[in-house]
């Protein structure tokens, strides 16, 4: 078939761990097939090379006068400029390291300016569903069409109070179904309501180029071990202003400008205006080189070619089990959404878990199962109710009990295509 002779290709850009086997219970190894981009993509070769090749000089920044200090004190804020640079970022705007897009919303969260509501729609992950603890918070329907989407956040808008400050939160792209969201209509229609966006790129930004100015919104956030660099390093970037105004996420070193004791006993604090407001503590300097790695990677290889290719994958998938109908494919938009290379999928007759499991342990293929952090979504489309019961634990369903959940494989540009031919084998 074409999809068996696509499949002889090579991954674009090489991963670490493409060589690993692992046993399989039917006897013998296989290589390890990571199928779970979504959660976590492997590190980029060239990235860990760059680490590799930087990680004898490191020094503490900022405040070290010694030579590798300097050094460092470069290297973290070339990759600051790096990473304003690969999200087309405005003049002002800043770019925070913080540790994951988790805490990027987090901090957004902690600098929301007083009154501000907050409006989400209920299919978003738990990190962009969640951080608004202190503000009024709008939760909006899941909608079926892009157009229903900007609609929904459209009528919400229109009821609220147009003086005080507001924030729309919203995905760039599922890490359910993949699927694209309308993000500039959004923004469009946030502005219009004298209302501000933060994008989760989460998933976007390994997939697809991320242009703060073209898409207009005000903020994104997203996470260095998705986009192919290791884990504990993450962004927010954008309008310097709510940060500057709010208090420092962190209160320390690093963050203060200066700290004076009182003739009363008590500590006046002046704190840096800049990214180093929400920095305090030594950073993550080597986080924050492997993110500009990553970033740079990309953009040479090209989103365009990266893209042509992971669509194909996708395309493989979906041929390759369109005439198996106990499969259903999970998507808010229709099947044919434009997508990033994440699909979930549920399976007749199948509890997730454990056909995740078999694909584990007689396949050697690393996919992932249940509700994805994103627990109302999930309950839409494989219940058909975001507000059922059932809990998902990370080690799936209790003995006897069957998982909500669905089946979710993910992809991008270290996959081998003979990783996908064999899933698309095993769930055959
Ligand atoms: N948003 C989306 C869309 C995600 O997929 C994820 C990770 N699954 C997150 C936010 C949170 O990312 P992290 O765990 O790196 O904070």
């Amino acid at each position: 078939s074409t999809v068996a002779a696509d499949l002889s290709v090579r991954a674009p850009l090489p991963v670490l761990g493409q060589n690993v086997t692992v046993p399989l219970v039917t006897g013998g190894e296989v290589t390890y097939a990571a199928l779970d981009y979504a959660a976590s993509a492997p590190a980029l070769q060239r990235v860990w090379d760059d680490v590799a090749a930087y990680a004898p000089y490191y020094g503490s920044v900022h405040r070290g006068a010694g030579y590798l200090s300097q050094l460092s004190t470069d290297l973290f804020e070339n990759a600051r400029r790096t990473v304003a640079e690969f999200l087309d970022c405005r003049t002002g705007d800043q770019v925070v390291f913080t540790r994951s897009t988790t805490d990027s919303l987090n901090l957004l969260a902690a600098a929301l300016p007083d009154g501000c509501e907050v409006f989400v729609f209920e299919t978003e992950h738990h990190a962009s569903l969640l951080p608004w603890r202190g503000a009024r918070v709008t939760c909006l329907d899941a909608p079926r069409s892009p157009r229903q989407a900007v609609r929904t956040l459209e009528r919400a808008l229109a009821e609220r109070d147009p003086h005080g400050p507001a924030l729309v939160c919203v995905t760039g792209a599922s890490n359910v179904t993949g699927e694209l969201w309308p993000v500039r209509e959004l923004a469009a229609t946030a502005h219009a309501h004298g209302a501000r966006i933060v994008l989760d790129a989460a998933q976007l930004a390994p997939h697809h180029p991320v242009s703060v100015r073209d898409l207009d919104v005000d903020w994104v956030a997203f996470s260095g071990h998705k986009l192919y660099a290791p884990f504990g390093s993450g962004v927010l970037a954008g309008r310097a202003d709510w940060l500057r105004a709010a208090e420092p996420y962190l209160a320390g070193g690093g963050a203060s400008r200066t700290v004076t004791r009182r003739a009363d006993g008590g500590v006046d604090v002046q704190w840096h205006e800049g990214a180093a407001r929400h920095e305090a503590g030594s950073p993550n300097v080597i986080g924050a080189h492997a993110i500009a790695s990553a970033c740079k990677a990309l953009t040479e290889a090209g989103f365009d070619t990266l893209a042509a290719r992971e669509q194909r994958l996708i395309r493989a998938v979906g041929e390759g089990l369109a005439d198996v109908p106990e499969v259903r494919f999970l998507s808010l938009f229709g099947d044919d959404a434009p997508r990033v290379g994440v699909l979930s999928f549920v399976v007749d007759g199948w509890d997730s878990s454990h056909f995740t499991a078999a694909l584990s342990a007689e396949y050697g293929i690393g996919v992932r199962d249940g509700l994805f952090c994103a627990h109302p979504l999930v309950r839409t489309l494989v219940g058909g109710d975001p507000r059922a019961g059932g809990e998902c634990g990370a080690s799936g369903p209790a003995p006897g009990e069957r998982s909500l959940g669905a089946i979710r494989v993910s992809f991008g540009a270290g996959t081998p295509d003979e990783h996908v031919e064999r899933f698309v084998r095993a769930v055959r």
